[in-house]
């Protein structure tokens, strides 16, 4: 299933797409809480506004350099175990939603990755175990100051501003993430072509080692690394995130004007 989070204008609503991504069967309630009833209603998705599929109800956890490749474009080493950071849920924005680049940083870059969305509280999962706590996959964008993580040392203000953590379109809870093309494009223009074949450490060590040191709540995202190709973005270029048996996430760069 395709699970969408929308507004019509009033309450935010989840909804089921369809294969085409053109409709919406509205749903009763969270579907991470309840069983999914459908109440009747059905929308277009082009008269409705799409909103991050997901809210996380306490964190997003990323992972740093987990494809070879994007480690050694910026001359890092691979770690031997999963490089693990805290982005809050306010930096959480959804599909078509504008990224404001802040006035502290002059230098932007996009991530394109696939997201994990975990569907129950759990400690300490097993590897083999990992698919029973995930609710299902949707695109991200991890977007990171460079001249703050250069600086800083630590991640969390590069990575966890507002609005640096676009999560969309939808979340896909039945798929086979093992080999799953990642695109993204600015402006049109192919910057990042990568396939999750390549993550170091695959979705479900990913879910052991979080979750043998946090807590995961429903609705918690870890993000997974991305793939070579990253780059700057600029105030008005729109990218555009595409995860095979997904869709994409596109969100434009506006630079905040004070
Ligand atoms: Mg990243």
């Amino acid at each position: 299933m395709r699970i969408c989070r929308f507004t019509t204008g009033e309450e935010p609503a989840f909804g089921l797409v369809d294969g085409a991504g053109k409709k919406i069967a509205e749903i009763s309630g969270d579907p991470l809480y309840t069983r999914i009833e459908l109440t009747g209603a059905t929308h277009l998705i082009e008269d409705v506004r799409l909103l991050a599929p997901v809210i996380p109800r306490s964190k997003v956890v990323g992972i740093g350099r987990n494809y070879a490749d994007h480690a050694a474009e910026l001359g890092n080493e691979v770690p031997e175990q999963p490089l693990m950071f805290l982005i809050p849920n306010t930096a959480v924005v959804g599909p078509g939603d504008p990224v404001v680049l802040p006035e502290i940083t002059q230098e932007v870059s996009f991530e394109g990755e696939l997201a994990v969305v975990i569907g129950r509280m759990c400690k300490d999962v097993a590897a083999e175990q990992a698919q029973q706590v995930v609710f299902g996959y949707t695109v991200a964008n991890d977007v990171t100051a460079r001249d703050l993580q250069r600086g800083d040392g630590q991640w969390a203000r590069a990575k966890g501003m507002d609005g640096f953590c676009p999560l969309g379109p939808w979340v896909e809870t039945e798929l086979d993430v093992t080999d799953l093309r990642l695109t993204t494009h600015v402006d049109g223009e192919l910057r990042q072509d990568g396939t999750t074949a390549d993550m170091v450490h695959g979705v479900a060590a990913l879910v052991e080692h979080v979750s043998a040191a946090f807590t995961l709540l429903p609705g918690d995202v870890i993000l997974t690394g991305t793939p070579a190709g990253v780059g700057p973005v600029e105030d008005g270029q729109e990218v555009e995130v595409e995860v095979e048996g997904i869709g994409a996430l596109h969100n434009r760069f506006v630079r905040a004007r004070g």
